[in-house]
């Protein structure tokens, strides 16, 4: 309780309480409260993540005048991240007409929001999800979204599951797979490939469903392989069009974990897929610089049984000599020393 950071903790406490007993307990969170519901927000799951609603006021705000009233410090209520200041140097609340997704430590406690807006404005003068500034609490770079309870998921599920949203994560967790983390907005980050491998030795990325999803596995499977080189990685690719969360409202918790387990694929098997995307291999020049690609990214794999097994499915898919292939990666490898 000595702690100098004590005071911010409470403060968000403090807030997202508020903001749920906004959603779940007043008429100015029904339309949010309606919104969550259509997306299949269980009050389960909405009592669990603790969700909000920060509404709009016409004063300084709600969450403003509520730290005014518990006489929060006023240094504290500054640098919280909570409201904002305007020219007069009034406090604002930074958070308005937002669901409120509170996002904790790898200890649980409450460090930060993330704030949707309920339907995209017109021209997206504001941002689909908002964020809490860095604070004395709160350090993106390290944040993973639900990691305090994958923590405790791991030793069930036997891996965490990285996805690109709250609303992946949250769902994933109403349909039974509880080892879900989201990277905060960002991109993912050297400290968050840290806080994973401490907790568990193998992660399966699963983003979403569409180009940007595809380039988002690739670059996070670079920075995880120079990161963390002993980490088990496997990919889930989402059906085309969908997120995880998608996934689980239309077709139901039994088939996501049937997807889940069935679809996972080498991170070589993505690249070697990936690579290929909007190739015409049917065009020689095309398919050899295809194949040279991907010979060298079968160079990068480690086990001689795996090396042979993709140069089987090239050798089977292309009606190739596999001898011809196996020379050509090792040619590839005597190049890389
Ligand atoms: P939803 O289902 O609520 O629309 P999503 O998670 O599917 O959200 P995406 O567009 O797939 O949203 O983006 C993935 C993640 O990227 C979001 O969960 C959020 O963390 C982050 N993100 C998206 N848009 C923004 C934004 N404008 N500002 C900050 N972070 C954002
Ligand atoms: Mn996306
Ligand atoms: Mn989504
Ligand atoms: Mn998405």
């Amino acid at each position: 309780t000595a702690s100098p950071n004590a005071p911010f903790y409470q403060s968000y406490d403090l807030a997202a309480d508020l903001y749920h007993h906004i959603l779940v307990n007043t008429k100015a969170g029904q339309p949010a409260l309606k919104y969550l519901e259509q997306r299949g927000m269980t009050r389960e799951l909405i009592d669990q993540f603790k969700l909000g609603f920060a509404p709009s006021s016409d004063d300084h705000g709600i969450l403003a005048q509520f730290l005014t009233e518990k006489q929060v410090d006023y240094q504290v209520v500054r640098q919280s991240g909570l409201l904002t200041t305007d020219h007069d140097g009034h406090f604002h609340d930074r958070f308005v007409d937002r669901v409120m997704y509170p996002i904790k430590n790898a200890n649980g406690q409450i460090i930060a929001f993330s704030g949707r807006l309920l339907a995209a404005k017109g021209n997206d003068q504001a941002p689909k999800y908002l964020n809490s500034p860095e604070t004395p609490i709160f350090n993106k770079r390290l944040t993973l979204f639900n990691f305090d309870e994958a923590k405790r998921a791991v030793r069930q599920e036997g891996h965490l599951i990285l996805m690109e949203g709250f609303m992946d994560v949250i769902s994933a967790y109403g349909a039974g797979v509880k080892s879900g983390i989201a990277s905060m907005g960002t991109s993912f980050t050297e400290e968050q490939i840290q806080a994973i491998q401490r907790i568990s030795n193998e992660l399966v990325v699963c983003y979403d469903g569409d180009d940007a999803g595809q380039n988002a596995i690739m670059r996070a499977l670079q920075l995880l392989t120079d990161q963390a080189p002993t980490l088990k990685l496997k990919v889930v690719q989402m059906p085309s069009g969908l997120d995880p969360d998608e996934f689980v409202q239309q077709r139901g918790p039994e088939k996501f974990q049937q997807y889940l387990a069935n679809a996972e694929e080498t991170p070589t098997a993505f690249r070697l897929q990936y690579l290929r995307r909007g190739l015409n291999l049917a065009n020689q020049n095309e398919l050899l610089s295809y194949l040279d690609t991907a010979i060298r990214v079968v160079a990068q794999v480690e086990q001689p049984v795996a090396q042979n097994l993709y140069l089987k499915q090239l050798a089977d898919e292309f009606n190739l000599d596999q001898a011809t292939l196996a020379a050509q990666l090792s040619q590839v490898e005597q190049q890389a020393q």
